[in-house]
């Protein structure tokens, strides 16, 4: 019985510490403001703010305005962002990126590079897992001596983040890899991964601080084509963590064939991968082309480039939009992702064949367009998951201890 109380009152304390955390960072305030807002005495708001001032969570910013009422100008609270270090991984089957980023998903410190995907997963991560000390390193001869606290990853594929699998990828040959397990043997951290394009919608959300109130809806076009899904702010996940895939839905049932092996999915019409593959169709002179280079030619005014750009990938990409928008009725669409890069030629192809495709009753009121800042997306995203976490009650001291 003692015991349980004792329980209790700890849980009372942290979730208060937690509520106040949250307080503070959503913008400057005072201990008065933070009592008011939560409804907890002064006293107990002192003695929780001088315990996150202790932890370096919360620092004093200066004074602010007396109040009406006169007296001492109240002293101001802010949030450390710069508290710890998070590690941000994304990889798909090109390319991995590692990144140190602060508690809000700031980038600090970043490397890309070209993956080799081995048979064993351990192999690839073995790399990854170099360079990510490396970047550690830097930052400590560099005079950050943050703790660095949690590792995120983001994963082109179907994930179990409960339990840090990757269960299948239709572009890297691993199923049911434990890759949570290995990283935090390697790192000695706790780590977390996520599907890329829900860890893109997290960096949304978190550039956003909860602007949205219904529904939100996160294209990401790289190689591939990932969705994620926001309901009431939070990031839709589905009964067995595989919401939301729309990239192997069917479009054409005689489309070409995509990785998955089936015919006509929006992945393999719409993707990057699917814009180098119509090129090449239609002159094997575009073959092996990266995106940098096709987006080279197409500002240097290559016809055929603004055909497949505009009038292939950005056709199928309307369609399969207008798709999503019947299905969610989302109040905004973001495409992210490297596509954004085309500029605002193809946003505007998009958004014409979504307004004719899409019912009018839900394309009317709904903000389409590309992401404001698609500049490392898939870290930043990694990083959204850590610090989601960071200030969630299930898993703060899991990371913060
Ligand atoms: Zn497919």
């Amino acid at each position: 019985m003692n015991m349980m109380k004792t329980i209790s009152k700890n849980d009372m304390k942290e979730s208060n510490r937690m509520s106040i955390l949250k307080t503070v960072r959503k913008g400057v305030c005072s201990r008065a403001e933070i009592s008011a807002a939560l409804g907890l005495s002064k006293p107990a708001v002192s003695a929780l703010v001088d315990e996150l001032i202790r932890e370096g969570l919360v620092y004093e910013t200066g004074r602010g305005d007396s109040t009406e009422a006169g007296g001492k100008r109240p002293i101001l609270l802010d949030f450390q962002a710069d508290a710890a270090l998070i590690v941000a991984v994304s990889f798909n089957n090109k390319r991995y990126e590692v990144a140190l980023t602060n508690l809000v998903g700031k980038v600090m410190f970043y490397v890309k590079k070209k993956i080799i995907i081995a048979e064993d997963y351990r192999q690839t991560l073995d790399l990854i897992v170099q360079d990510i000390r490396q970047l550690i390193q830097e930052a400590g001869e560099q005079g950050f001596k943050q703790p660095v606290i949690s590792c995120g990853i983001a994963i082109r594929g179907l994930v179990d983040t409960k339990n840090g699998i990757m269960r299948y990828s239709a572009a890297i040959p691993w199923t049911d890899a434990p890759i949570g397990d290995y990283m935090k043997e390697c790192l000695g951290i706790p780590i977390f991964i996520e599907n890329d394009a829900r860890a893109g919608t997290y960096a949304e959300l978190l550039h956003s601080n909860g602007e949205y109130k219904d529904a939100l809806v996160c294209v990401s076009v790289g190689l591939g084509i990932g969705t994620g899904v926001v309901i009431h702010n939070e990031v839709y996940r589905g009964a067995f963590d595989g919401a939301v895939n729309f990239a192997h839905s069917t479009i054409a049932h005689d489309g070409p064939l995509c990785s998955c092996g089936n015919r006509g999915c929006w992945d393999a019409l719409a993707s990057i991968t699917a814009l180098g593959e119509e090129l090449t169709r239609r002159d094997s002179k575009y073959a092996s082309l990266d995106f940098e280079a096709i987006l080279g030619l197409y500002h240097d005014g290559d016809p055929v480039v603004a055909d497949v750009l505009l009038n292939h990938t950005g056709y199928w990409l309307g369609v399969g939009i207008a798709n999503i928008l019947n299905v969610f009725n989302p109040e905004q669409l973001i495409i992210q992702g490297e596509i954004t890069n085309a500029g605002q030629e193809l946003e505007r192809k998009i958004i014409e064949i979504v307004q004719k495709r899409a019912l009018s009753a839900v394309s009317k009121g709904v903000k389409i367009g590309f992401s404001q800042d698609s500049d490392k997306l898939q870290v930043r995203g990694a990083a959204a998951v850590i610090s989601k976490h960071f200030f969630s009650d299930t898993y703060h001291r899991i990371i913060w201890k």
